[in-house]
């Protein structure tokens, strides 16, 4: 059943990643990591391919266990939770839509697999198509959808099981840019209107910039700087950081 707890109090912390440690055989991806990331908050974890975020992501969704350390969210240890169990869900930069069911099926999917009733989901459809304001296409398929509309399908999807958290995985990725650039501006106003945490995996400055509360800059396991876009960009302590985000003077 969707959770129907309401949001978190201001300043809570939704998830607590402490002292995370992630290792592939000898490759050591992850480097005792410490993060809070506050509930309500647009949190985005920037950094160079290869520097460990979806790694990060991957743990605090359950796909991957750390090697070390532990992950709470809201305060629950689950660190060794099975992804279903959690409260978090997760947006792919493919969005994975299934291509022969309708845009409403789709969507609906989450709660056919969790047991909802038929009759309690058409409501929770509707209600998630008009989060991404897109009621008109629920007959649809996948493939009679723009880039753009699919992956507004794609968090309409994850939205409408009420996760406390919501993951995105380079979500925009595959869009040209000026999409990509319509797509921040409603995944931002799509995140205030819902209240949710997002944590937003990205490679690509501009972007973590303009859509985050804070910014995680990644580079090699580790997190060099966390700030508001501001801090991270006016005062960058790091040479990285700097560097990364392109500051010349
Ligand atoms: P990013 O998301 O910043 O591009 P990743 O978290 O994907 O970085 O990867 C961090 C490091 O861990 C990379 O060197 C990557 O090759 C390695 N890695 C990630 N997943 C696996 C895996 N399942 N098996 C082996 N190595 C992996």
């Amino acid at each position: 059943m969707p959770d129907t707890t309401p949001p978190a109090a201001p300043g809570e912390i939704a998830v607590a990643v402490q002292g995370v440690h992630k290792q592939f055989g000898e490759l050591v991806a992850v480097k005792d990591l410490d993060i809070d990331i506050r509930a309500g908050e647009f949190f985005s974890m920037l950094g160079p391919s290869g520097s460990g975020k979806t790694t990060v992501l991957r743990m605090i969704a359950g796909f991957e266990e750390p090697s070390a350390g532990r992950i709470l969210l809201h305060g629950a240890d689950v660190t060794r939770a099975a992804p279903f169990d959690r409260e978090v869900n997760t947006v792919f930069q493919d969005y994975a839509l299934f291509p022969h069911l309708s845009i409403a099926e789709n969507v609906a999917y989450g709660l056919k697999v969790r047991g909802v009733a038929r009759g309690a989901r058409a409501g929770l459809v509707e209600e998630a198509l008009a989060q991404v304001r897109l009621e008109h296409v629920a007959g649809r398929l996948p493939s009679q959808l723009s880039g753009g509309q699919r992956q507004r399908i794609a968090l309409a999807r994850a939205l409408i099981l009420r996760p406390k958290v919501l993951l995105l995985d380079e979500p925009l990725g595959a869009l040209d840019k000026q999409l990509r650039e319509e797509m921040q501006v409603e995944l931002k106003q799509i995140q205030r209107e819902v209240g949710i945490t997002f944590i937003f995996v990205t490679h690509d400055q501009e972007e973590a910039l303009t859509l985050s509360d804070r910014v995680a800059v990644f580079n090699d396991g580790r997190i060099e700087q966390v700030g508001s876009p501001r801090e991270v960009y006016e005062f960058p302590e790091t040479e990285f950081v700097a560097r990364f985000l392109g500051v010349t003077n």
